[in-house]
């Protein structure tokens, strides 16, 4: 089908409508059009590509999976000719990338920009979806694919008093692109996950005064960032297949394994000579040390306190250091930090550590943040509070099924999903990184790469089968939420309590968890058999049964 040209009151027709422009909207866009020959168009609000790295442009940003691991892997060309300057991307550098993947495969003309979805219903009678923008365009599809990220619907707490503010704000994953000038400003950072503990050190750099608001400690582990040399680069282009086949056959998409060892395996000295040189190599890798991590709480509290000691040694104000390292929950139960000085940033003489969970905050004043305790004076603050994870977007659209059922409302107890692909009752509509889905707990272009072509091939059975329309069941898919919190019960995870896996950190969110847990290779394989088994899960309505 070709897309009829537009006008703001005839909606434009096409095969699909993909939401979202970043890594999984282009790769869908690609696949579908160019693979399948399909008519797309990929909407997003923004007025660039990038998804998650258009709008993080806060200070530090950096990704923590390992830049020659963070990338396409479907074309050889593309990895070829790409380079990657340092061992772990900036944004700008990933936003780049993106911009010439978008380029390269000619993408341009299938991205409207700059168009919020705000309603995507779907209709008995067309069996087709149909979408309006906040530019008034409409448009109708077949097939409707969300590529909306997973951490991309900031959480701004609900804090009394923030519109009295007189200085200026900020939420990290809404960064103005103009930037932000700390020089000689009171600045106040509220948050301490991964973005907080990106930030800190350079704002710390860059402000007369940071004052941090911690309400719970977090581990991080020294990222150890480098510059690539020609060698590096060289050795990660000519080994890209083992790189996809390690990537694609672990535990979390990332190109390295996790050991088979078990922490008591070892004795203590070993134990801690393992430690050592992991925290010493840097990076994600401190997870992969031993296979029980995540399982034994006795194994966790060895990793636990081995950083907890690192932070001790570091922080050299013993009161700074004992709240850094009074942490509440197990290693790498909430996604572990990486960090490039972190905690040497609280031994600079105008940085404050503010312990929220003796004295919380009470409101925002307009001269800064007033806590059971004092007030802050403050120019700037900057929220790293996180998003309204795996949901948020998704749920700021008004999306609607059959029979006019809204997505709110069949996800009142939690997002009922399967496979973290489809939802019952949203015939045709595909969630790429949905809940449900590994993609969070992954190095997540791989995961990106797998679940589109995995839509794709869908789509393909079900236009050469000349079938209308595949839906998830409503068993297969409660079967499937079972299934991934039984996965999640299977380890720590859900021990951290404020964690965005959980939903626990937005105030009246369902708390179901969310993403797979259950390793990436399990979930690829499920996934093949339930394809092998004729779509097992799913219902589809022939072209012969409208
Ligand atoms: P996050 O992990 O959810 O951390 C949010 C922080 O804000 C937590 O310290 C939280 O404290 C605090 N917070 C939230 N609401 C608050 C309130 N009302 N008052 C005081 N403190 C509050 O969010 P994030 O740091 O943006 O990271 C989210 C995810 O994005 C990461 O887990 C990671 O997957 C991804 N990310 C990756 C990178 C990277 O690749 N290097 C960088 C940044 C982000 P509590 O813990 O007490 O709730």
């Amino acid at each position: 089908m070709n897309p009829r040209s537009s006008n703001q009151t005839s909606p434009v027709l096409l095969d699909a409508i993909v939401v979202g422009a970043g890594f999984s909207g282009l790769y869908q866009l690609l696949l579908l059009r160019d693979k399948l020959g399909l008519s797309v168009k990929v909407l997003d609000a923004a007025q660039g590509v990038g998804g998650t790295w258009y709008w993080n442009r806060y200070p530090g940003a950096r990704c923590d999976s390992e830049s020659h691991s963070y990338a396409y892997y479907f074309s050889k060309e593309l990895l070829d000719e790409w380079e990657w300057s340092e061992r772990y991307p900036q944004q700008p550098e990933i936003l780049r990338y993106l911009n010439h993947v978008a380029d390269r495969f000619q993408l341009r003309p299938d991205i409207v920009l700059g168009t919020r979805v705000h309603s995507a219903h779907y209709t008995e009678t067309d069996k087709r979806w149909h979408i309006t923008t906040d530019t008034g365009q409409t448009y109708s599809a077949k097939y409707f694919i969300t590529a909306v990220g997973c951490l991309s619907s900031a959480n701004i707490p609900d804090i009394s008093g923030l519109d009295s503010f007189a200085g200026d704000w900020f939420h990290t994953g809404e960064w103005p692109h103009e930037g932000v000038d700390f020089t000689g400003k009171h600045v106040g950072v509220v948050g301490t996950g991964s973005t907080g503990i990106q930030a800190i050190p350079v704002i710390a750099e860059q402000a007369k005064h940071l004052t941090v608001f911690q309400r719970t400690a977090n581990y991080s582990i020294p990222a150890r960032n480098v510059p690539l040399d020609d060698s590096f680069k060289r050795y990660a282009k000519e080994n890209a297949d083992h790189f996809r086949e390690v990537m694609t056959t672990n535990t979390n998409a990332h190109p390295f394994r996790i050991s088979e060892r078990l922490v008591h395996d070892v004795s203590e000295d070993e134990r801690h000579q393992i430690y050592e040189e992991a925290w010493l190599k840097g990076g994600l890798q401190f997870r992969a040390t031993f296979k029980d991590l995540l399982q034994n709480p006795d194994s966790n509290r060895t990793a636990a306190d081995f950083i907890r000691h690192k932070i001790r040694q570091t922080v050299t104000d013993p009161v700074k250091a004992e709240l850094l390292s009074d942490i509440d929950h197990p290693f790498a139960a909430k996604r572990p930090p990486i960090d490039s000085g972190y905690f040497e940033t609280f031994n600079a003489d105008n940085v404050d550590l503010v312990n929220l969970r003796e004295t919380p905050i009470e409101c925002i004043t307009p001269r800064g943040i007033q806590t059971s305790k004092a007030e802050y004076s403050l120019d700037i603050i900057v929220f790293a509070t996180g998003f309204d994870a795996m949901t948020g977007s998704l749920l700021k659209m008004d999306i609607q099924g059959r029979d006019g059922m809204t997505l709110q409302k069949a996800w009142q107890a939690g997002p009922l999903n399967y496979l973290g692909l489809q939802v019952p009752g949203f015939p045709n509509m595909f969630t790429i990184t949905g809940p449900g889905s590994p993609s969070v707990l992954c190095n997540m272009p791989p995961a990106i790469e797998h679940h589109v072509e995995w839509i794709t091939n869908c789509i393909e059975h079900l236009q050469k089968n000349k079938i209308d329309s595949i839906e998830a069941s409503q068993e297969a898919s409660e079967r499937w939420v079972a299934t991934v919190n039984a996965a999640a019960n299977e380890t720590l995870l859900p021990q951290a309590k404020h964690s965005w896996y959980l939903g626990a950190n937005v105030p009246g969110k369902p708390r179901v968890f969310m993403p797979y847990p259950g390793g990436f290779l399990r979930y690829r394989t499920r996934c093949e058999e339930v394809v092998k088994q004729g779509y097992a899960g799913f219902r589809v309505e022939r072209e012969s049964a409208s």
